[in-house]
This record gives C-alpha cells, sequence and structure tokens, in this order.
C-alpha cells in the first residue's frame, strides 16, 4: 500500500509547444486518497497538463518540478510513469484498427504484472476476470472482440478508458473528460465504477466540465483552469457557482 502522503506535487510548471506557453506557473498538490476536479474554459490548457503529468513527449517542460511520490518524474519516460503508478484516461481515445481489445487489455494488463515480477494471467483467466468488470459498467461481452476503439460510440470509448483504469489499478488516475459526450446512463455507469474504484489508497484527478460529475462524484477540492494556470480553488461549491455564473463572473 501507498503510505506517501503527497501522491502528485507540481511546481512551478510551465509548459510549451511550439513556443506558445500554454501551462504558465502552474502549482498543484494531490494527496493519497483524494480526489481533484479542475474545470476550466476549452483551451484553458487542461489535457495538456494531464498529458504533460502522464509523459507526452510533444510538450517541452521550460521550468518546474513534477513529483510523483516524492520522485522527480519531470523528465521521465511516460513507461515508467505508468508503472509507477499514474493512468491516464483520454478526452479522445484512440482508434486502433487490427489490435482487438481484449488483446490490448491483457497485454497492459499482464506487462503490469511483469514489471510486479506476478504471475501473468492466460487468456481464459484473463477473460473471466474482464467479464467481472464490463458487467459493472454495462457493456456486452463481444465489445472486447472488437478492434480497440474502432467504430466504438463515444460512450463506449470512455467505458473501456474506465475499464483499462479499473483493470490496471494505479494509485494516481486523471480521466479527462471522462463524461464528455455520455447520455444519462452511462453517466451513471461511469461514475458508479469511478467511485467504487476510489479507495484511501489511490487518488483522482478528474477533468470535466459538467456539474453533474461532480454531484455524483463529490471532488474533495474543485480547482478552475484560466490560461495555463490554476486561479481559483475550493470544493464542490465552487463548481455550483461555475454553473450559475459562468467562469467569465469567476476568474
Ligand atoms: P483544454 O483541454 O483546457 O481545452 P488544451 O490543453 O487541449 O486545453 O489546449 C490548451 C491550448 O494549447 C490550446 O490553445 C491548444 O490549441 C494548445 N495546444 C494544445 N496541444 C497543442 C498541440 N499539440 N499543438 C499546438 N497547440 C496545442
Ligand atoms: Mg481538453
Amino acid at each position: 500500500m501507498n503510505t506517501c502522503k503527497k501522491i502528485l506535487e507540481i511546481s512551478n510548471l510551465s509548459v510549451s509547444v511550439e513556443n506558445k506557453v500554454i501551462i504558465n506557473n502552474l502549482d498543484l498538490v494531490i494527496n493519497t486518497g483524494e480526489i481533484h476536479a479542475i474545470m476550466g474554459k476549452n483551451g484553458s490548457g487542461k489535457s495538456t497538463l494531464a498529458k504533460v503529468i502522464s509523459g507526452h513527449p510533444l510538450y517541452s517542460i521550460d521550468k518546474g518540478k513534477i513529483l510523483f511520490k516524492n520522485k522527480d518524474i519531470t523528465y521521465e519516460e511516460p513507461d515508467v510513469r505508468a508503472h509507477d503508478g499514474i493512468f491516464l484516461g483520454f478526452q479522445y481515445p484512440v482508434e486502433v484498427p487490427g489490435v482487438s481489445n481484449i488483446d490490448f487489455l491483457r497485454s497492459a494488463y499482464n506487462a503490469k504484472k511483469t514489471h510486479l515480477k506476478e504471475d501473468i494471467l492466460d487468456p481464459l483467466s484473463f477473460f473471466k476476470l474482464v467479464n467481472k468488470e464490463i458487467e459493472q459498467i454495462n457493456i456486452e461481452s463481444k465489445f472486447l472482440n472488437r478492434s480497440l476503439n474502432e467504430g466504438f460510440s463515444g460512450g463506449e470509448k470512455k467505458k473501456n478508458e474506465i475499464l483499462q483504469m479499473s483493470l490496471l489499478q494505479r494509485e494516481l488516475c486523471i480521466l479527462d473528460e471522462i463524461d464528455s459526450g455520455l447520455d444519462v446512463d452511462a453517466l451513471k455507469d461511469i461514475s458508479n465504477k469511478i467511485k467504487n474504484f476510489h479507495k484511501p489508497y489511490n487518488s483522482i484527478l478528474l477533468i470535466t466540465h459538467y456539474q453533474k460529475l461532480i454531484d455524483y462524484i463529490k471532488p474533495t477540492h474543485v480547482h478552475i483552469m484560466h490560461e495555463g494556470n490554476i486561479k481559483i480553488s475550493g470544493n464542490q461549491e465552487l463548481a455550483t457557482e461555475i454553473d450559475k455564473y459562468g467562469y467569465e463572473n469567476i476568474v
């Protein structure tokens, strides 16, 4: 079990892409067991922040530091960060024709097991495990045999990200707009799964536009991002104010 209180500590982080500053002097601390939500207008830098934490190579870090469980990961490779315990659920999951969803999920799962020097699962045992998981988010098992994300509906893509999160059991899960494009039922399924997944020993960073997800998940902290920086931090009430008055009147 992770006994480190501060799981993520970002300080003075500035990031640019093609010489344009996108993250500007940002600080953020997430402790073990907390759920943080980041809200903010389109283009405020939320997805960039998510990708930078998980190590996307496109972005150059101009200054600042990212510590994960007290280890400096600012320039660490994405696969090392994943093995260290960071998961990113993408805003726009990529379609990969020709790669079966279940093969992909099993490779990711077994890569983690191998890294931990634990036994990997054969296809049948993995099929049993994954079937239990998909029942909880209301997806049919035939969806496992299709190509990864290819032709998946918006909701199915998001559910597949949640399925990966649940199988991989990382300590910090970043979910970028996991709620966008979902119907009411799918939003409930996903929210319930996130709530069940959350434990005192893991942490979640949700990026969202919507009050509804915040009402379901009840994050411990809510932040408003604006022009690459966290301008205001508070609790769930902040999300209610944004819903009422809009970003323009708050930041
Ligand atoms: P958000 O998720 O808050 O909507 P993003 O992080 O996606 O915002 O984008 C923040 C800003 O950075 C936007 O102006 C966007 O156009 C720019 N940006 C992000 N990624 C890239 C990229 N790969 N190339 C060029 N500009 C980018
Ligand atoms: Mg985004």
